[in-house]
């Protein structure tokens, strides 16, 4: 078993945090969850609530962290998806630009590792395909999503910022659109509505044409990406993290109906403004730097996925 650890994991009783969160627990670490519960939940906290090595504190990141002796943090306060974080677009800001300068102050404080999720909309739509690391992106910096996508990009400055001037030992990884349990089923990814319209046979609502694409990875894979990216030395990022197999919304769609038998029939939706058209990770330097490439197919991830919602909707 690795050395016992204490983790802070913000933002760990959302999507993500808490599939980490559980991973950790597993592996025999001390894990602290902070969260304010605007988009996450203390459901995704039930399996290990009990466990000895768990402490969840209530509290918001846009205020100093309070004082807690940590060895690595994993800062993933903010909330991921498009109407969520666009609900109250001055609080995803803050989010993320106090909210980091919060976290970075904690991790000089004690000398904790910190690791960023920052994510593939800091590439906006991208002009370069597939994206890689190098690519500076094409973000509208006054658009319904720039809260999130300047918010991520201005808390990666401060990450390097940090890193530079006080010698912080930063990791950042840009995740790509990433799905699995314990996403909210009312958060308004697509994933997710896709598989809940299916199961109730109701309308699938496709918005534009559905010739977008996105890259899909399954959570298992990413919380594997960020451990190993947080336990390796010398590389500090930004380093993407996805799956490169790239689809069509449509056929995102069409795989779900096919794989749960739904009777139910596609509608188009207007498109949001400013909906990246396509993207796709090169994810080279996550195989040369941390050994990292997704090792569950999306088709398969969606299987787990469509079960555990089967699961939930009984
Ligand atoms: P999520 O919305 O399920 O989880 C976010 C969590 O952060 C929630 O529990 C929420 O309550 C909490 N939170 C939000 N604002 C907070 C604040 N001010 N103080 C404390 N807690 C706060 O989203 P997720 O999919 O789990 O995403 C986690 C992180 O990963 C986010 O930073 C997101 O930007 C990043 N990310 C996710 C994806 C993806 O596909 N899921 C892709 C790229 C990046
Ligand atoms: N989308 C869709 N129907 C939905 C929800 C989303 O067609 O019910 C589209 C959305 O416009 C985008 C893609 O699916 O093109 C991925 O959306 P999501 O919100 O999951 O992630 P993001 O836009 O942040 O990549």
């Amino acid at each position: 078993m690795p050395e016992q650890k204490t983790i802070l994991i913000t933002g760990g009783a959302g999507f993500i945090g808490s599939n980490l969160a559980k991973k950790l627990l597993v592996q025999g670490h001390k894990v602290i969850v902070m969260d304010n519960f605007f988009t996450g939940s203390k459901k995704n906290l039930e399996s290990f609530k009990n466990d000895n090595n768990f402490v969840l504190f209530e509290y918001d990141v846009i205020n100093k962290l309070p004082d807690m002796k940590v060895d690595q943090i994993y800062h993933l306060a903010c909330p991921a998806s498009p109407p969520q974080y666009q609900k109250n677009p001055v609080e995803t800001v803050r989010t993320n630009v106090s909210g980091s300068i919060n976290a970075l102050e904690l991790a000089k404080k004690y000398q904790a590792r910190i690791l960023f999720s920052s994510t593939s909309e800091i590439y906006g739509d991208p002009k370069v395909h597939p994206q890689t690391e190098e690519y500076w992106g094409n973000v509208n910096p006054i658009g319904p999503r720039s809260c999130y996508d300047e918010g991520k990009r201005c808390a990666e400055t401060l990450f390097f910022d940090y890193h530079r001037e006080y010698g912080i030992d930063i990791r950042v990884i840009r995740i790509f659109n990433t799905f699995g349990p314990n996403m909210a089923g009312d958060d308004g990814r697509v994933v997710t509505n896709f598989i809940i319209q299916a199961l109730e046979n109701k309308l699938i609502t496709i918005y534009g044409e559905g010739q977008q694409t996105r890259s899909f990875m399954y959570v298992d894979d990413l919380v594997e990406g960020m451990i190993k990216f947080m336990n390796t030395d010398g590389f500090v990022g930004p380093i993407n993290i996805g799956n490169p197999q790239e689809i069509t919304i449509k056929e995102l769609a069409e795989e779900i109906i096919k794989q749960t038998g739904s009777s139910s029939k596609l509608v188009y939706k207007p498109l949001p403004e400013n909906d990246p058209v396509r993207r796709k990770p090169d994810i080279s330097l996550a195989k040369e730097k941390i050994d990292w490439q997704p090792q569950i197919d999306w088709q398969d991830g969606l299987k787990k996925t469509i079960a555990y919602w089967q699961d939930k909707l009984k």
